[in-house]
């Protein structure tokens, strides 16, 4: 075990080091060092994969796990550290170098070329690259190995031991409530506030109210610092230092903000992993579906929920005096949490929001599988916007070319956003009944209570249980659609007046 630990560290670092290049290139790269740091990550990735195949030297890894299940002298710990050592091995040993290579090289290359695409809503232009792209997923999942489809190889990669199979019950099962419902908000004619096109937010009065409401969550920014870059996300380095970005534009305040508390949730979740276990699965997060469900629990279910504005509401007017005189705790939750179909993911409201990753579901999935091909994907997207939307895509940038995710190789990836959704409304439902008063001390702005509860049941654990185990654990059940589905009902049912039709509309 401590031969194996010494790797395990050595190869955190190395990936470490890789995330502060990724951070970096993000975050403050000139334009011109594109081609070399494409050519250094190429160069670590594949040094990194190498490191990975060293875990068996001797057979070290392979003569632990054969005897994971009946050695007496491994602690259950251990126990985890080689399952997941063991897995991540036999994943790498699978994927030849000179794969790993072209992959993240054609990977580094396409993000530029999709950059430059997407300004221009020129799909062709990036079309080719998406092509070598889908042709080396498949290839991987064919190494990877499958037993349904190959998507499911791909899956695995963010939400371990999770399958296409039991995600597409999942999924369809939303999108049967969805369309429907977001047929009935349209149909209730109902106005929610919004803001004024006049309303502007001073960016660095921004930037403060960023940092106060973080910190009030509990970001630690001795451990950790916020920065800028046109898509925000969050890296880590280690526990104790971990960074996210947000972006900034005058005119409008809720992307900045729900941006800083959707990271500030990742960040929170990555300080919350231990220290003492660095360089092992024990302080590794278990699967991007439970990453995104600790993100999406701050943004959506506290973020936009109203006891949390009447906390920080007199923050607001503080920083923005001129706009806040102007509208009260209720106008501005029901300026949040308008329901709006519109073209782009990040900016879709909770109701809309999983549409969205449904039909990147679909078309991944089809494409991986083979059953449609990269030059029908615009035809079939704005298909899906239009019926399951009722938004009509006329030029890709606002379409097809709208993420970055494809370009960046990572299919199998979009579902784990609304697999969030539903962990985190699975997770409230159970943290309501156990923490006394929740609601008392969100309204006193007191959510030390909250994240001691997300701390003890899910971020301390690292990878010691699964997502399917971990939701059963802290819930008592596997993971299901019901909570997220009552949860739009109620809170949107108010807001939209669609319980009690004969209340008048307000125009
Ligand atoms: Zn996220």
């Amino acid at each position: 075990m401590q031969k194996l630990n010494k790797k395990l560290i050595e190869i955190t670092r190395l990936s470490s080091v890789i995330s502060v290049l990724h951070w970096d290139m993000e975050v403050h790269m000139p334009k011109g060092g594109a081609q070399s740091r494409a050519d250094t990550i190429s160069y670590l990735s594949v040094l990194l994969h190498s490191k990975m195949l060293e875990l068996n030297e001797n057979n070290l890894l392979s003569n632990l796990y054969s005897s994971v299940d009946t050695n007496d002298f491994l602690s259950n710990d251990s126990k985890v550290i080689v399952r997941e050592a063991w897995r991540e091995y036999s994943k790498q040993k699978k994927l030849p170098e000179d794969f790993v290579g072209l992959l993240a090289q054609t990977t580094s290359e396409a993000h530029h070329v999709w950059w430059e695409a997407r300004d221009k809503g020129n799909f062709k232009k990036f079309a080719p690259y998406l092509e070598k792209i889908v042709a080396l997923k498949r290839k991987e999942a064919l190494y990877l190995g499958y037993t349904d489809s190959p998507y499911d190889a791909l899956l695995d990669n963010y939400e371990p031991y999770s399958t296409s199979k039991d995600l597409t019950l999942l999924l369809n099962d939303l999108k049967d409530f969805l369309i429907p419902f977001l047929a009935s908000i349209k149909a209730s004619k109902k106005i929610l506030s919004h803001f004024s096109k006049k309303d502007i937010f001073p960016k660095d009065n921004q930037k403060a109210f960023n940092h106060l409401l973080s910190e009030k969550l509990g970001f630690d920014f001795t451990r950790g610092k916020i920065e800028e870059s046109a898509h925000p996300f969050t890296t880590q380095f280690h526990p104790d230092d971990v960074r996210f970005t947000t972006r900034y534009n005058e005119k409008n305040l809720l992307d900045s903000l729900f941006s800083t508390i959707h990271e500030a949730g990742h960040a929170l979740y990555e300080q919350g992993l231990l220290s003492k276990d660095y360089g092992s699965a024990l302080s590794e997060s278990i699967s991007l579906g439970i990453h995104e469900s600790q993100s999406r629990f701050w943004e959506n279910v506290l973020g936009r929920g109203k006891d949390f504005w009447k906390f920080f509401h007199k923050d607001l007017k503080k920083f923005f005096p001129k706009v806040f005189n102007k509208y009260s705790v209720n106008d501005f939750y029901e300026i949040i949490n308008n329901v709006h179909p519109s073209f782009i993911r990040t900016e879709a409201d909770e109701v809309t929001y999983n549409i969205h990753v449904i039909i990147r579901f679909e078309i991944e999935k089809a494409l991986i599988e083979g059953s449609i091909e990269v030059k029908d994907v615009p035809k079939v997207w704005n298909g899906k916007m239009k019926s399951y939307l009722g938004v009509v895509v006329t030029n890709d940038k606002y379409g097809v070319l709208q993420d970055v995710h494809w370009s960046s190789g990572l299919f199998g990836y979009f579902p784990t956003y609304t697999l969030g959704n539903l962990y985190s409304l699975q997770f409230w439902n159970t943290m309501r009944k156990e923490i006394k008063d929740i609601d008392v001390h969100i309204v006193k702005g007191n959510f030390k209570p909250i994240l001691s509860w997300l701390r003890k049941k899910i971020h301390v654990h690292g990878k010691r249980f699964s997502a399917d185990d971990l939701i059963k654990e802290v819930t008592g059940e596997a993971l299901t659609s019901s909570y997220f589905i009552e949860y739009l009902k109620e809170k949107y049912g108010k807001l939209y007046n669609l319980a009690s039709p004969k209340i008048k509309t307000r125009k």
